[in-house]
């Protein structure tokens, strides 16, 4: 604000400065009137001209900041109300029902945000793979959006990540540059001004568990919490130079900090969301376009033609009128809310029209006690330290580490071991498996150095099974006899 504030000086500086050289300019021929006439033009009306820039300058200085301001304000064509970020074309299908109820008929501002274009995916349509499967994802994306009134929509590039055995939301902030896009989602927040966010749950659950979608959730929720602070980022926030000229470095963005973030889930699986957030029905009739929010949510996913899954189930249940994929309501759980508000109110509850004050997060904060001798590595150990990072206080108690595995899959489950003390400590860990389990790899005997960690990589084989069900797995840790501690992984078998 305080540039902005400087900006509007300025300009009642630089007025006032235009009609003193005015004056100034016009006061020579004045003084000079006894010389020839130039081109012919009379001296007189010249002597007139001083007074008036004169009466400029003071009118400029008696009236102030206002009609002189030259700074426009933030463009209102990119305005939201709400910012969708998610990591594919498609992933919007999940939450459509609720957006087209959102745009069409509560007429909120709705803007998407794509970190990928879905590039590694398959085309049912043709051979166009790769890059120009790419230019066809964000085509049918944007066709889709337009479908249900959403027409600000951007794509960031990130290379869409190949699906691996287990999703691992590290792997695709190595492979997305997390820097570079996170500068740029907090780039289309100041854009786009939201007051509220929507984006994917940054956590790993039985079901798609897409590391992409981990991934965004994350991003979008560090950009949440970075894009109120005008020392993040600053170049987007700096005045221009000359926003009239050209090769302007400086963006002239403003600071903004949303009230509210929410997250939905590609889960298997929703008891979990259960009154962690608001649920929006889809078998209701829309007032404006006299359809159910189910067929305005078939109607968008059937524009993603290239995907299986989305596509054509959009298209056959318009043809075939069973709606029944579509009718489940819309579950959201609310990631935090500065201003406030229950969990299951509606998404705007609470919120306010004015720009809201930059909310700090509490940042990283190193546990006081010694951690565990043994807990579950990789994102769950990642998730632990980021959730209270960035305020989201509900997650740690969302659900228990999980994960989703197909029957006979062998997989990796990532372990750490800590040592807090100040001798290398052996520790000796020892899986505890269900019947028809296989451990490939995990337990033994580790030496940990002193005030150090060490990761183990177990890997297992799931059992040969037609059911979905969930199975317990711990990892037992010991030292020098003694029980140091346990980590414990529910698996849905079968749920991947
Ligand atoms: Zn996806």
């Amino acid at each position: 604000m305080n540039l902005w504030a400087s900006t509007a000086r300025h300009a009642v500086f630089r007025l006032e400065n235009l009609a003193f050289a005015l004056a100034t300019i016009s006061a020579k021929p004045a003084l000079a009137e006894s010389r020839p006439l130039h081109r012919g033009f009379p001296v007189a009306p010249m002597r007139a001209f001083p007074l008036l820039a004169f009466g400029l300058f003071l009118a400029a200085r008696l009236a102030g900041a206002p009609a002189a301001i030259s700074s426009p304000p933030p463009d209102e064509r990119f305005k939201a109300d709400l910012l969708v970020i998610i990591a594919h074309p498609d992933d919007e299908t999940l939450i459509a029902g609720y957006l087209a109820r959102a745009v069409l008929d509560d007429h909120r501002r709705v803007a998407v945000v794509c970190t990928t274009r879905g590039n590694a995916g398959q085309n049912l349509v043709g051979f166009e793979q790769a890059a120009s499967l790419a230019e066809i994802r964000e085509a049918e994306a944007r066709a889709a959006l337009t479908a249900i009134g959403i027409r600000n929509v951007w794509f960031l590039r990130a290379p869409d990540t190949p699906a691996p055995e287990v999703h691992d939301v590290l792997r695709s902030l190595g492979a997305w540059n997390h820097g570079q896009i996170l500068g740029e989602l907090v780039r289309f927040i100041r854009l786009t001004r939201p007051t509220v966010v929507i984006t994917m749950l940054p956590d790993v659950v039985a079901g798609e568990n897409h590391e992409d979608h981990q991934a965004a959730g994350v991003i979008a929720t560090e950009a949440f919490d970075l894009a109120g602070d005008p020392t993040k980022l600053p170049e987007q926030v700096a005045t221009p130079e000359d926003r009239l000229f050209y090769g302007n470095l400086m963006e002239g963005l403003r600071p903004w900090q949303p009230q509210k973030l929410y997250f939905f889930t590609d889960a298997s699986h929703l008891d979990f969301v259960k009154g962690q957030g608001p649920e929006y029905s889809t078998t209701v009739v829309s007032p404006s376009q006299h359809v159910s929010y189910a067929r305005l949510a078939a109607t968008e996913a059937s524009f993603h033609r290239t995907q299986g899954d989305t596509g054509p189930p959009g298209e056959k249940a318009l043809a075939t009128g069973d709606l029944s994929f579509y009718e489940p309501p819309v579950p959201f759980v609310l990631g935090k809310s500065p201003v406030g508000g229950t969990p299951t109110g509606d998404v705007f509850e609470g919120t306010v029209a004015r720009p809201f004050a930059f909310a700090a997060v509490r940042g990283f904060q190193p546990q006081s006690s010694p951690k565990p001798a043994i807990e579950l590595g990789g994102p769950w150990a990642f998730y632990a330290d980021f959730w209270p990072a960035h305020n989201l206080d509900r997650m740690p108690q969302l659900l228990a580490p999980e994960l989703g595995v197909g029957g006979g899959q062998n997989f990796p489950v990532p372990l750490l071991l800590h040592n807090g003390t100040d001798q290398v400590r052996v520790v000796t860990v020892r899986v505890q498996l269900p019947p028809g389990w296989t451990e490939v790899k995990g337990s033994g005997v580790f030496a940990v150095a002193a005030h150090d960690s060490s990761p183990v990589q177990a890997r297992l084989i799931a059992p040969r099974t037609t059911k979905s069900e969930w199975q317990q797995i711990t990892w037992i840790a010991e030292t020098e006899g003694q029980p140091a501690g346990s980590a414990t992984l529910r698996v849905l078998v079968g749920g991947q």
